[in-house]
């Protein structure tokens, strides 16, 4: 029987559970807060030059994949997919620069060029070891709902935890493949794709080293909100009714109030807002959550006259000391003394997203989120400090600069309601992670479903697709749709 459903929120999350419920003849109707869809996957237009508004690395397609076929659709009629190759360059405080492959031969030969003959061998073991992990992990711990404490304490789970050592710190098993620092940096600093330390984090999440160096980094025509663009004309061929600037402020038992007074009633709500903001602000729940959130990120968006051929379409640039940059953003929340950074510059990929003359710089500065005030001398600090490492390296002039745009933790916060800033949601630690994240539907209301970063599995747009796919299929089963 075709229902009717709300989605407050029109985020990758929000969209992919809309087209989806859509798609199976149920009535939808979407919220969102912003004048646009996307939430964070959302373009910036500025001097001319397009820019990716956050995520910029497409990795795990499957779980693309498997939404388009889903909806009866094939991904690649609707996305021009590029392979990234090199994944990225790296650049190490000592002037040593490193192109990553996905290719093992290329990578093979370049490790030894820059690190010596040992390097390989240390990388197939390593690769090797991720990539059965990846392959064990993803759908007996990933794409999966949580219906009883047996679904991760069954014995098969439990074995899987074993045999892979899940549970042990990623920087310290990293450490076991490889002597060299840099090494040790180069293949654990993928964690910080969920705003999680290395340090910090369970192996589990060492199948991001895999994701990018096992199966590639792809780029989509248009940039990552060409996969925005793609799901909201998806939803909108099967009826979904996207409604802009409405903001929600209460979702109580299947209605959902929003700002302008006006009160709408569902079957069953999904709420893509992140799942703590909702919690307080929307639910109004009575004992908020006690939720550890993820770093946020300083985004610069810089269309900048001239060229920089020393960038690739995507680069990462690590400080000296990285584990005090880390305990600097994580633990002693202070603005890092010299920070580790992402560069993205996909004019290099796709010319037409800059202006002519131009390019479309975009860097990313890991930075505290807002447990701590987040102020402008904070901006120009880590503006300054990158700036200048650009500049040594790259032979980057901040005078070219032809237009800036910023997003501080201020801004997560303010225009996402990404709770304390913190652009990557809730933390990926172990006590926030598979069994123990919050779980996609709501225990006080019973007509409420969770989809996005902050629920299960967790953030990355792939984990979001897939968490949409599990929102929808607890729905459908709880509901009777
Ligand atoms: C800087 C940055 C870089 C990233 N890089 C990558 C990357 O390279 N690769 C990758 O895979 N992932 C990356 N990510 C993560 C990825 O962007 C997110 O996991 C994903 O976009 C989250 O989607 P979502 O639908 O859960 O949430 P969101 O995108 O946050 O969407 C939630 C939506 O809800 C709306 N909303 C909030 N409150 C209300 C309300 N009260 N009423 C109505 N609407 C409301 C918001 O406006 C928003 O549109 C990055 C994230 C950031 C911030």
């Amino acid at each position: 029987m075709a229902g009717r459903f709300i989605v407050v929120g029109a985020g990758v999350g929000g969209l992919s559970a809309a087209a989806r419920l859509a798609h199976r003849g149920h009535s939808v109707t979407v919220f969102e807060k912003g004048s646009e869809a996307g939430g964070r996957n959302k373009e910036v237009r500025l001097g001319g030059c397009s820019f990716d508004g956050g995520p910029t690395l497409l990795m795990m397609i499957e779980p693309f994949r498997r939404l388009y076929s889903d909806l009866g659709e094939c991904f690649d009629d609707h996305l021009d997919l590029r392979k990234c190759e090199p994944c990225y360059r790296v650049f190490f405080s000592d002037k040593t620069t490193f192109d990553a492959s996905s290719d093992r031969g290329t990578m093979a030969s370049r490790l030894t060029d820059v690190f010596g003959t040992r390097a390989p061998n240390s990388y197939e073991a390593f690769l090797s070891d991720v990539g059965a992990l990846y392959r064990d992990a993803i759908p007996n711990f990933v794409e999966r709902n949580y219906d009883s404490p047996l679904d991760f304490f069954g014995p098969r789970q439990l074995a899987l935890v074993a045999r892979h050592g899940l549970l042990g710190n990623l920087a310290k098993r990293v450490a076991r493949y490889f002597d060299d620092p840099k090494l040790r940096m180069l293949f654990s600093f993928q964690t910080m794709y969920l705003g999680l330390s290395p340090f910090e984090s369970p192996w589990v999440y060492s199948v991001l080293a895999y994701m990018e160096l096992g199966e590639g980094i792809w780029y989509p025509i248009g940039g990552l909100p060409a996969i925005t663009r793609s799901l909201e004309r998806l939803g909108a061929d099967r009826g979904v009714d996207l409604r802009l600037d409405c903001p929600a402020t209460a979702i109580s038992g299947g209605s959902v109030t929003l700002a302008n007074g006006e009160t709408h009633h569902a079957d069953a709500v999904i709420c893509n807002a992140d799942l703590s903001y909702a919690e307080r602000e929307l639910l109004h729940t009575a004992k908020p959550r006690r939720a550890k959130m993820s770093c946020s990120a300083l985004v610069l968006h810089i269309a900048y006259r001239g060229s920089l051929p020393k960038l690739l379409h995507h680069n990462v640039f690590f400080g000296k000391d990285f584990e005090h940059n880390l305990r600097q953003v994580f633990s002693l929340l202070e603005i890092p003394d010299d920070p580790s950074f992402y560069a993205a510059v996909s004019c290099r990929t796709e010319p037409g997203r800059a202006a002519p003359g131009c390019e479309n710089l975009m860097i990313l500065i890991p930075c505290p989120n807002l447990e701590r005030p987040f102020g402008s001398a904070d901006e120009q600090t880590l503006r300054d400090r990158v700036f200048e490492r650009l500049a040594a390296e790259t032979g980057f002039e901040p005078s070219r600069c032809e237009a800036v745009g910023v997003t501080t933790p201020n801004d997560w916060k303010h225009d996402l309601n990404l709770e304390k800033g913190a652009a990557f949601g809730l933390s990926h630690h172990l006590t926030q992670s598979a069994y123990f994240r919050p779980a996609n539907r709501c225990k006080t209301d019973p007509k409420l479903y969770f989809v996005g970063a902050s629920t299960v599995p967790g953030n990355g747009l792939p984990m979001v697709l897939i968490s949409a796919e599990l929102a929808v299929q607890r729905l459908i089963a709880e509901q009777g749709a």
